[in-house]
């Protein structure tokens, strides 16, 4: 029988004893993924695997010489990878979060941030805009900015589409991916191929 295979962002990763953190979005008992999660125990065994080449497609963020400021979105399955970015960005650069989640419990999970950081929280129970609507609905920064973006698939798209065709936004400049699609498994996006994310 096939392994079941999920991908997570590695938000953590120390050594003696070797130990790596996942933070997974437990999305009811729609996927082994998000099953496991909630039913994990101390001493359930997994497999671990990482990634087989450094660049694994061109998604990573990957800040550009002297940018002006940042746009980091993504819905709850990005936010490991956003906690991760915001840990590694220079101090003086400004950055916009853009985070879809279910309601105001999600919000504890950025850390406390520091000036020059700003965050828009859109809660979906209340019916707040998706990722795209409130960005097109937001006075971004003057200068020159660097995108990530991550998350379901379509939503992605769409944000990104904005981005480069609404707001001239160089295509180079705009990092993103589709971390899952509604209505489709891990291993049916598999079998779909590539498709939702680069820089291109
Ligand atoms: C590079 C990368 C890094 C990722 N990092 C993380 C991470 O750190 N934490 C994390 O939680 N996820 C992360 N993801 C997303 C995760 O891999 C997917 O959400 C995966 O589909 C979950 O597997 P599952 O078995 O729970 O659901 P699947 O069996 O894949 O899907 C079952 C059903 O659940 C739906 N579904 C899948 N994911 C979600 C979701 N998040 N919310 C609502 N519905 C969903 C599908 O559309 C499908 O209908 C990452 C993905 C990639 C590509």
């Amino acid at each position: 029988m096939r392994p079941v295979l999920r991908t997570y962002t590695v938000r953590g990763q120390r050594r003696d004893p070797d130990e790596i953190d996942i933070d997974i979005a437990v999305h009811g008992d729609l996927g082994p993924g998000s099953r496991w999660a909630a039913t994990a125990a101390p001493g359930d065994r997994v497999v671990v695997c990482g990634p087989a080449v450094e660049e694994a497609g061109g998604v990573e963020f990957r800040l550009p010489a002297d940018p002006g400021w940042v746009l980091l979105a993504g819905d709850e399955s990005a936010l490991p990878a956003i906690a991760a970015i915001l840990e590694e960005l220079p101090a003086h650069l400004p950055v916009r979060i853009f985070a879809e989640v279910d309601g105001p419990a999600e919000e504890a999970y950025l850390p406390a941030q520091r000036a020059g950081v700003e965050t828009v929280w859109l809660h979906r129970r209340s019916g707040a805009p998706g990722l795209t609507g409130a960005v097109r609905a937001t006075d971004l920064p003057d200068g020159r900015p660097y995108a990530w973006i991550a998350g379901e698939a379509a939503s992605v798209r769409e944000l990104r589409r904005h981005l480069v065709g609404e707001r001239g936004m160089d295509r180079r400049a705009v990092c993103f991916m589709g971390y899952w699609r509604a209505g489709r498994t891990e291993d049916q996006r598999a079998e779909d191929g590539p498709g939702e994310g680069g820089e291109d």
